[in-house]
């Protein structure tokens, strides 16, 4: 165990960018699986082939990316990589938002700055202010 701590002394170790980068080359790993299964083919030989390198090129830029010790750059490397990821997934929490609160709330945007707003359910014909630039939005809920 010393041996490996000397070893990773100064280096990156693994984060959420690695961990996704691992995750891909599984998820080729298997479909290149399936592929080969039903590769009969040359074409399907060659995707089962590009699969595999796709799935191995992953698992290689994870471990360069572990084994560096250029700290700074992968940590750059990792914010822009959950910069992208937040921007991806807010569609879906958003939308897992709103099934929650499907009975309590819904949620409008402002015509104006589009900021939204989160309204009771059920008050019929409100007018509600947009906190943010005060306009005023006749709406029914
Ligand atoms: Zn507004």
């Amino acid at each position: 165990m010393n041996f490996l701590r000397n070893f990773m002394m100064g280096r990156r170790g693994t984060d959420e960018l690695n961990l996704a980068l691992v995750v891909g080359a599984i998820i080729l790993s298997l479909l290149s699986t399936v592929v080969a299964w039903f590769a009969s083919n040359a074409a399907l030989t060659i995707v089962y082939i590009v699969l595999q390198f796709l799935g191995m090129l992953l698992l290689g830029i994870s471990l360069v990316r572990m084994f560096s010790r250029n700290i700074p750059a992968r940590e750059r490397e990792n914010a822009a990589f959950r910069r992208v990821r937040v921007r991806v997934c807010a569609p879906f929490r958003r939308a897992a938002r709103n099934f929650r609160d499907r009975k309590t709330f819904v949620y409008i945007r402002c015509p104006d700055c589009r900021a939204e707003l989160r309204l009771p359910k059920g008050k019929g014909s409100i007018i509600a202010t947009c906190p943010k630039c005060r306009r005023e939005i006749k709406t029914r809920t």
